[in-house]
C-alpha cells in the first residue's frame, strides 16, 4: 500500500487541492485525507501528482517502453508497427512494471509503394500487407483485427509535403477502411499532413486525425471536424523536427532529460532534420494556429510524440509536444488533459488517464504546478505504473531484434 501525503492532486480534467492518495494492489483506493497505517509514505508536499501520461501517436520498437517509462508515459498508443514485435512488447509490459503498457495499429492501410512503405526499404519493418480498391478494405480490416490490432490506421499521403510523389489511397477506399472498421466497432486513424487530405479524410468519417497539416489553412475545417466529432493528434513537435524547426537536441542537453536516455534513444533524439527538398519547406505557423482554431472550435485535441521519428525519443518528446501545444495555445491544464483523460476517452482505456478511486495507479509526481507551467511536467519525482515504482535508471541499449 502506498500514500502520497499532502499532495496536490490533478486529476485529469482539474486541480484538486493538496489532499492523500491511496494505493492499494495496483489502483487508486482512496483520494482524501487519509491515515492508513502500515502504507509506504511518500511526502507530497510542494508537488502534484498527475496521471500517468499517454502518447496518442508512436511508433514502437524494443526499449521503446522502458524509455516512455522512464518520463511518465505509462500508456503508448502504436500508429504502425510491425503487429508481430507489438504483440511481443505488449505482452512483456503486461507483466513488466518497468515499461509502458501497450495498444497497437499494427499494420497501416496504404496502397502497394505508398506511404509508409519506406520504412520497409529501410529495413524498419518487414513487407506489409497492401490494398487498392474499396472491395478489399473489409478482408483488410478483418485481417488487422486477427493480428491484434487496436484500431486501424489509414495512411492518406500522395507525398507532395515532402516532394516525393507517391501513390495513394482512393477516397473511395478511405471511405470503405472506416466504414469497415466500424463495422467491427473499431476506431479509425488517418494520418494526413495536407489540408485536402484531412478535409477527405473528416468526411469518411474518420474518428482521429493523425498531424495536423503544414501546407496551407483550411478555413471551416476546425468547425467541420467539430460537428463530426472528430479527434485531433497534432503531433506539433515531431511536424517541427521534420519541416525544418527542430528542438531535440536543446531538449536532450536538459539536465531533467539526458540522464535519464539510453545513448540510442540520445543519438534519435539529436539526429537533427532528415534533408528534404524545397518543396518540404513549410510555414509552421500553420499547424500552430490550427491548433488555435480546433481549440476555440471545441474540437478534442490528444498529445502524441511520433516517437520513433528522427528528433524524437520516447517519453521525452510527449513532454515537449505538451509545451508545443501550450506555445500554440492551450492552456497547460488543457494540455494535460491532452495526454491523459482525453486519450482515454477516445480509445475507451477506461481503467487509467485520471486519478480516482478504481482506476490503476498509474502516476507521476512532479516538483511545483504543471497546470499552471507546463514545464514542470519534467521534474519527475517518481513514475509509478499500476502502483509499481519504475526505476528510471537507463539499461543497456537492447541488441536488434
Ligand atoms: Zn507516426
Amino acid at each position: 500500500m502506498l500514500l502520497f501525503q499532502g499532495v496536490a492532486v490533478f486529476d485529469g480534467e482539474a486541480l484538486l487541492p493538496a489532499t492523500d492518495v491511496v494505493v492499494s494492489d495496483g489502483v487508486i483506493a482512496e483520494v482524501g485525507r487519509a491515515c492508513p497505517p502500515d502504507a509506504e509514505r511518500i511526502d507530497g508536499r510542494g508537488a502534484t501528482l498527475i496521471p500517468g501520461l499517454i502518447d496518442s501517436h508512436a511508433h514502437v520498437f524494443p526499449g521503446d517502453l522502458e524509455q516512455a517509462a522512464r518520463f511518465g508515459v505509462t500508456t503508448v498508443l502504436d500508429m504502425m508497427s510491425d503487429p508481430v514485435q507489438a504483440g511481443r512488447l505488449r505482452a512483456g509490459a503486461a507483466t513488466a512494471a518497468d515499461r509502458a503498457d501497450l495498444r497497437t495499429a499494427g499494420t497501416a492501410a496504404t496502397v502497394p509503394g505508398g506511404y509508409g512503405w519506406y520504412l520497409v526499404d529501410m529495413g524498419l519493418l518487414p513487407p506489409f500487407p497492401t490494398l487498392v480498391t474499396p472491395d478489399e478494405a473489409d478482408g483488410f480490416v478483418a485481417d488487422r483485427l486477427s493480428e491484434g490490432s487496436d484500431y486501424l490506421k489509414i495512411l492518406v499521403d500522395d507525398g507532395s509535403t515532402v516532394g516525393m510523389p507517391t501513390p495513394s489511397l482512393s477516397a473511395e477506399t478511405l471511405r470503405a477502411l472506416v466504414a469497415a472498421a466500424h463495422d467491427r466497432e473499431r476506431l479509425t486513424v488517418v494520418h494526413a499532413l495536407t489540408a485536402e487530405s484531412a478535409r477527405l479524410a473528416a468526411r469518411a468519417g474518420a474518428d482521429v486525425l493523425g498531424h495536423l497539416f503544414v501546407d496551407r489553412p483550411a478555413p471551416g475545417l476546425a468547425a467541420e471536424l467539430s460537428s463530426r466529432g472528430t479527434t485531433v493528434v497534432p503531433t506539433l513537435a515531431v511536424l517541427g523536427e521534420l519541416f525544418g524547426a527542430p528542438q531535440g537536441r536543446g531538449l536532450a542537453a536538459d539536465v531533467r532529460v539526458a540522464p535519464y536516455l539510453t545513448e540510442s534513444a540520445r543519438q534519435m533524439l539529436t539526429m537533427g532534420p532528415v534533408p528534404l527538398g524545397e518543396e518540404a519547406r513549410h510555414d509552421l505557423g500553420v499547424p500552430d494556429r490550427t491548433v488555435a482554431e480546433l481549440r476555440d472550435a471545441g474540437v478534442t485535441i490528444l498529445a502524441g510524440s511520433d516517437a520513433s521519428n528522427p528528433g524524437t525519443a520516447h517519453g521525452v518528446t510527449l513532454h515537449q509536444e505538451l509545451r508545443r501545444l501550450v506555445g500554440a495555445g492551450l492552456t497547460p491544464r488543457e494540455a494535460l488533459t491532452a495526454a491523459t483523460a482525453a486519450p482515454a476517452r477516445c480509445f475507451g482505456l477506461d481503467d487509467r488517464g485520471g486519478i480516482r478511486p478504481g482506476l490503476r495507479a498509474d502516476l507521476v509526481l512532479v516538483d511545483g504546478d504543471p497546470t499552471t507551467d507546463i514545464d514542470r511536467t519534467l521534474d519527475i519525482r517518481g513514475v509509478w505504473r499500476g502502483g509499481r515504482r519504475v526505476d528510471r535508471t537507463p539499461r543497456q541499449d537492447p541488441g536488434p531484434s
